[in-house]
């Protein structure tokens, strides 16, 4: 019995795993299919934007671009699930080409719908950076749709930024010698080292909406996020607080000294449509 009951576990988790690596080899393919489907007129990978509020001035400041893909057969697979599929199959170097493309075509887009000066963040994996040609491809991607460096932010997580410390620091260089934004993405939750990203040409951090989610009941988190917005004052950066929900968190982290926020207080990411009609709103608002 106890040796049945062993053998039936042992086939129950056999037969789960079969079925998770098949799910997953399924949507690897699924992937794949969607990539090679893109044409210039239709792609089922779209953005969505998500803007980032100044405390000081309550202004729009920046927009994060994030990526969405919506397949016929699998429905809407959330980023969290595709993008780490695409890094661990090398498809996040077609599907990391067209992101950064469909951002500077939308920057592009909200340029001539008339929104100036808005920053527009791109989420980077740490297999992009393994390119050493990422810079050429992001300064032909500008040039192409006639965008200046400054149009453009790049964020990379922690343990991006930990991984091939020499290329990645070459990299990085290029990119803030060019003169483009960087930001260090989920800071907190990652595995890093403060002495090695002190040498990295980063201009902010991004607390990570796990510290904020808790902030006013929990002295942990609200400790972890005053110490970290001290800590990146003091080394020169900006501080972007993700996940803000409510209006007691904002007030909570603009108290703390937090510059810029970003959460479903202000909204949730939206298409380019939308967001250029938010943008407007908000801009009418604050003129009233
Ligand atoms: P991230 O870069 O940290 O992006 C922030 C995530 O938090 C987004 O989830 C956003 O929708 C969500 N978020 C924003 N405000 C709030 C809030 O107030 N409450 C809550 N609960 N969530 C909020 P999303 O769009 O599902 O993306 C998840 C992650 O997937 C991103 O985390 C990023 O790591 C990755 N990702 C998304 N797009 C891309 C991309 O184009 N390239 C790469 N490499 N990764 C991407
Ligand atoms: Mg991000
Ligand atoms: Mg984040
Ligand atoms: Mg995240």
């Amino acid at each position: 019995h106890a040796k049945d009951a062993g053998r039936n576990n042992y086939q129950f988790y056999a037969s789960r795993m079969n079925e998770a690596a098949g799910e997953r080899l399924q949507m690897e393919n699924a992937l794949r299919q969607a990539l090679a489907s893109i044409t210039p007129g239709h792609s089922p990978f779209s953005l969505h934007f998500q803007p980032q509020i100044s405390v000081a001035t309550g202004a729009i400041v920046g927009l994060e671009a994030l990526a969405r893909w919506s397949d016929p057969v699998l429905g809407d697979i959330p980023p969290t699930r595709f993008i780490q599929i695409a890094e661990e199959s090398g498809l996040i170097q077609p599907l990391g080409d067209w992101i950064f493309w469909e951002t500077c075509r939308n920057i592009r887009r909200f340029r001539d719908a008339g929104i100036a000066g808005l920053r527009v963040a791109v989420n980077i994996s740490a297999q992009q950076l393994r390119h050493e040609n990422l810079p050429q491809l992001v300064r032909g991607v500008l040039d192409c749709y006639d965008l200046t460096p400054q149009d453009l932010e790049l964020e990379i997580t922690e343990s991006t930024a930990m991984q091939n410390p020499d290329l990645t620091l070459s990299i990085l260089n290029q990119f803030s010698d060019m003169g483009i934004v960087l930001a260090i993405d989920d800071f907190g939750t990652g595995y890093s080292s403060l002495a090695y990203l002190k040498h990295l040409p980063i201009h902010r951090l991004k607390l990570d909406r796990s510290f904020v989610k808790d902030i006013e009941t929990d002295p942990n988190d609200a400790a972890i996020c005053s110490a970290t917005v001290a800590l990146g004052h003091n080394l020169g950066l900006e501080l972007v607080a993700e996940g803000v929900e409510t209006g007691a968190q904002r007030d909570f982290l603009s108290r703390l000294g937090c510059d810029v926020l970003q959460g479903f207080l202000y909204s949730r990411p939206l298409p380019a449509e939308r967001i250029i009609e938010f943008i407007a709103d908000h801009q009418a608002a604050g003129n009233r």
